[in-house]
């Protein structure tokens, strides 16, 4: 689905990617972690096409993410950011059916699409209707997740979606998230910090630090056969304080 050959990316002269080579096949979910800064939501943006590569290439389905096939391959791609990247001054629906509006569908067809995204996300009804400000963050993320499968793309992107989420928002999406991506069987690519997301949502983590993949396998290889220190220094870190109360 995406092929990165040898992408190196530098920000102001400070590499961010050295060298990256990554595939990523179909009908995955990915779940890509590391500490911040590590460079995530730079490898999302390049797969995207919103970031170009300083060397080397990224493919899409057989075709260079470069120049002009970008606009037309982003079709086909679903991205979703953390705060949720809703125009404030569109109404849910607007922002749900604005590029289906401009690629010339019928009202019929967006009317049907928009019902099946309501139900697939679990977003009420009179939602719909009402500005980006005047939803909850979880109402947020299930409308830009709506906006992002709009076109039926082949592959959705998420850039840390439940991080701005309180806790119990945040494990009931996590959930929702999860009965999504099963029924859609679509590739995914999900950042999160949050090690226990990665683990709830994804068939293979892809562990990163300063821009370089340190391991990539199930949770149980990275739990269980970690390839460096660093792999258990990451989750061991985030273990909840409460283990140890209650151990
Ligand atoms: P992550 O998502 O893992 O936190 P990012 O990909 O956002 O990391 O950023 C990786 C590094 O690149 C950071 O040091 C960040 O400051 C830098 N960076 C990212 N985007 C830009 C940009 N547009 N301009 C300058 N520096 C950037
Ligand atoms: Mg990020």
């Amino acid at each position: 689905m995406f092929s990165l050959s040898a992408v190196s990316k530098s920000y102001n002269g400070q590499k961010v990617l050295p060298a990256m080579d990554l595939t990523i096949g179909e009908g995955k979910t990915i779940v890509l972690v590391g500490p911040s800064g590590c460079g995530k939501s730079t490898l999302l943006r390049l797969l995207l096409g919103l970031v170009e590569p300083d060397t080397g290439t990224v493919h899409f389905r057989e075709q260079e993410m470069a120049g002009n096939a970008v606009l037309n391959l982003r079709h086909q791609i679903g991205y979703v950011i953390q705060d949720g990247g809703l125009f404030p001054h569109l109404s849910a629906r607007q922002n749900v059916t604005l590029l289906a509006s401009y690629l010339g569908w019928s009202q019929d067809r967006v009317n049907a699409r928009v019902l099946e995204l309501r139900e697939l996300t679990h977003l009420p009804a009179d939602a719909l209707d009402r500005y980006p400000v005047q939803l909850s963050g979880g109402q947020q993320q299930r409308v830009a997740l709506m906006r992002a499968l709009m076109l039926d793309p082949a592959v959705l992107l998420l850039d840390e979606p439940l991080g701005a989420l309180d806790p119990l928002i945040r494990a009931e999406l996590q959930r929702d998230l999860r009965e999504i991506f099963r029924s859609l069987g679509k590739t995914v690519v999900l950042v999160t910090h949050d090690i226990g997301e990665a683990a709830y949502l994804a068939d293979e983590v892809v562990l990163l630090k300063q821009g370089v993949v340190i391991q990539r396998g199930t949770i149980g290889d990275l739990l269980h056969r970690p390839a460096d220190p660093f792999v258990t220094e990451f989750i061991s870190a985030q273990r909840n304080p409460l283990d140890e109360v209650t151990a």
